[in-house]
């Protein structure tokens, strides 16, 4: 079976960008792959945060995978923190990392403007080699991401060749050339509709878990009044009528594809339902839609919640199953990379 991993961050609460960019696609994926998904504790320390909140975040994360049909009899669901071999095979990887390449990534350039130069950690920077080693560990074969997430599997793809080409040299060759005697170079999976979910209050940016407003997205946990009121407040414009893909209307095209992705229909019919409203009109049909899909998911998430047992098992055996893989790879990364083993 071919192999899929991925991951979200536990900083602050997972929103619709999160789930239709990542979650949901992953759903499909857990019955035809072999699928790992964990919550991703160790990137969520890249800026400063609140020691209190990081392991409830982690908890919450993973009772939101399972609540959106994440099934922890088909894939794996654990804490990156869990098993070891992520941040091991990050040195190992780091050393095979030049620096120009860290430079260059968007997602840097942007946290770094907004933290402040005084709050920027080294392990911002280094973020994306920690990302590889997340996807590399596992000889991945694909990994479902946002958009915005693009450039760092980029990143991972070609270090992967480099080590493969550096420490997998004879051994790679004798296998027959590519394929990566090392690690497998893997392939992003971006979804068609949804892979760049934008902010409610500027169609330009996306929408973050770490914006400052909450006005800007919605959470997945958001009660019912709350959704209205932000979709209520939320940016439009003053054309007239509603459109997709004009360029000039950023809102508007995201929050007609909101609407196409939570009510289930295609883009055409939205098109064609949406073509004659006003946002009067419209912005009422997008609440019921969202709170309408997201009910059940609430529902689920307060049961398995409350059942920490339950989680503590999913999240014990995941990171057992994870370890299994990861432990494989990392022995083979320094056996190639000519350390003494013990
Ligand atoms: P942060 O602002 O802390 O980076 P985030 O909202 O970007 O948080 P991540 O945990 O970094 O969330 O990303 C988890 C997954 O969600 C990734 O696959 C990422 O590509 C995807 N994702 C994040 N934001 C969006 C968005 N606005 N639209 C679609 N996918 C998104
Ligand atoms: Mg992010």
């Amino acid at each position: 079976k071919k192999r899929i991993v991925s991951g979200v961050q536990p900083t602050g609460s997972v929103h619709l960008g999160n789930y239709l960019g990542a979650i949901k696609n992953w759903i499909a994926l857990q019955n035809t792959y072999e699928t790992l998904f964990f919550i991703v504790d160790l990137h969520a320390i890249t800026l400063p945060y609140d020691t209190k909140e990081l392991s409830k975040a982690t908890r919450d994360t993973a009772a939101i995978y399972l609540a959106c049909g994440i099934d922890a009899s088909k894939a794996s669901v654990f804490v990156q923190s869990h098993v070891h071999a992520h941040v091991e095979l990050m040195w190992l990887l780091s050393s095979a990392t030049p620096i120009g390449w860290l430079n260059r990534m968007i997602q840097f350039k942007e946290k770094s403007r907004k933290a402040g130069d005084e709050n920027v950690g080294v392990a911002l920077l280094t973020y994306p080699v920690l990302m590889a080693s997340d996807i590399l560990l596992y000889q991945s074969d694909f990994v479902p991401v946002g958009e915005d997430q693009k450039q760092h599997l980029e990143l991972t793809r070609e270090l992967a060749e480099r080590v493969n080409y550096l420490y997998g040299g004879r051994k790679w060759k004798k296998l027959g050339g590519r394929g990566g005697a090392i690690f497998k170079v893997p392939e992003p999976l971006i979804p068609p509709a949804g892979a760049r979910v934008m902010s409610l209050t500027d169609g330009l940016s996306k929408m973050s878990k770490s914006a400052p407003s909450d006005q800007s997205r919605i959470n997945l946990l958001d009660p019912k009044d709350v959704i209205a009121n932000k979709i209520k407040r939320c940016k439009t414009d003053s054309f007239p009528a509603l459109e997709f893909d004009n360029p000039e209307r950023p809102e508007c095209n995201n929050l007609l594809s909101v609407y196409q992705l939570v009510s289930g229909k295609t883009k055409e019919d939205v098109a064609k339902e949406c073509q004659g409203l006003n946002w009067g009109s419209f912005k009422p049909l997008l609440t019921d839609a969202l709170i309408e899909h997201l009910h059940p998911i609430q529902v689920r998430y307060e049961e398995i919640h409350s059942d920490s047992a339950y989680l503590d098992s999913v999240l014990e055996e995941g990171a057992r199953k994870a370890s299994e893989i990861a432990d494989a790879t990392l022995k083979n990364v320094y056996q190639a990379m000519g350390f003494l083993r013990r």
